[in-house]
């Protein structure tokens, strides 16, 4: 084994792709000056920020929060954000709810849950036994909640931004989904730093942008996060998850590939690709229930809300 490249000590971990050793303590370093970067690349941050952390429960959002919380232990203003999916198999829900406020009160920030179930008489268990109604991925409802709610909530608690723990490998395989399935919609919205266009909408940032899900891996057992380890019980068969293996195919051929389409994609692809789509682009209109986001009359979230409650 390695020495790490630091302090010389036994190496804990060796990063094949930069041909580096480290020591526990010099890889959690080493991954936090990483994210710093992203930070200021990108420009996602400002002094004083009040920013909302969407916490799953899952190792990538812990991980997230716990390195924003090292780096800017005073000058950031960090709120855990979790949403209740209500998802009874496994005590799915239960558990993810209990390690996103652990992680909160441990680290001595604010935490704010909504409860899909009493907010809203809706559940992703629900969702599942009318899933033939809705027509749609359970991944994909999913993802709308989510979107909707974190928007929401954030906003309320007067955040200026909302951040979230998607990963590499996670913009990297939503990226060759979009492209080969020509979602230039979605494409044409993908990135670090997603700006909010109007008072209604917040801005998203995603400072774990260029950090491998291996690597939140690591950093999560070498900072002793506890995390939720059992599969969300409604992702079997995903697509994203299908798309995710084929990514990681490619990476094992070329290692590397994954971060150089991203930094290609974003230098090269996506300008010429907004620019010519900003012709045709919807402009944003408010739900006519709720007086949230939507590109049409009613808002996503609203429409499946109703296929769910119908007939109470
Ligand atoms: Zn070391
Ligand atoms: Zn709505």
């Amino acid at each position: 084994m390695t020495d790490c490249k630091k302090c010389g000590q036994p190496a804990a971990i060796y990063l094949t792709r930069y041909g580096l050793g480290f020591c526990s303590d010099h890889f959690l370093e080493f991954l936090r000056n990483k994210v710093k970067k992203s930070i200021h690349k990108y420009k996602l941050l400002n002094p004083y920020d009040r920013i909302a952390v969407a916490l799953s429960g899952g190792k990538d959002s812990a991980v997230l929060l716990h390195i924003l919380d090292s780096i800017y232990s005073e000058a950031l203003d960090l709120i855990g954000l979790h949403i209740n999916l209500g998802i009874e198999p496994s005590n799915y829900s239960k558990i993810s709810l209990n390690l996103a406020r652990e992680l909160c009160s441990d680290l001595g920030r604010e935490f704010y849950c909504v409860d899909l179930r009493k907010e809203y008489r809706i559940s992703m268990d629900l969702v599942e036994k009318k899933e033939k109604q809705l027509k749609r991925s359970l991944c994909g409802i999913c993802g709308t909640f989510k979107r909707y709610l974190l928007n929401k909530y954030s906003l309320e608690l007067d955040c200026e931004k909302i951040a979230t723990g998607h990963v590499l490998d996670d913009e990297v395989s939503v990226l060759l989904m979009n492209m080969i399935n020509g979602n230039v919609e979605q494409l044409v919205r993908t990135g670090p730093n997603l700006i909010a266009k109007n008072e209604i909408m917040i801005t998203r940032i995603k400072p774990l942008y260029e950090i491998s899900e291996l690597e939140t891996m690591i950093y999560a057992q070498f900072a002793n996060l506890k995390i939720q380890d059992v599969e969300c019980p409604y992702s079997k068969g995903a697509s994203s998850l299908k798309y995710k293996k084929l990514y990681l195919m490619f990476e094992n051929q070329l290692p590397g590939l994954g971060i150089t389409f991203l930094h290609n994609f974003h230098k090269k692809i996506l300008g010429p690709l907004q620019e010519y789509y900003q012709t045709t682009r919807e402009k944003v209109r408010i739900c006519a229930i709720c007086g949230g986001p939507t590109s049409e009359t009613v808002c996503a979230f609203c429409n499946i809300r109703k296929i769910l409650t119908r007939n109470e």
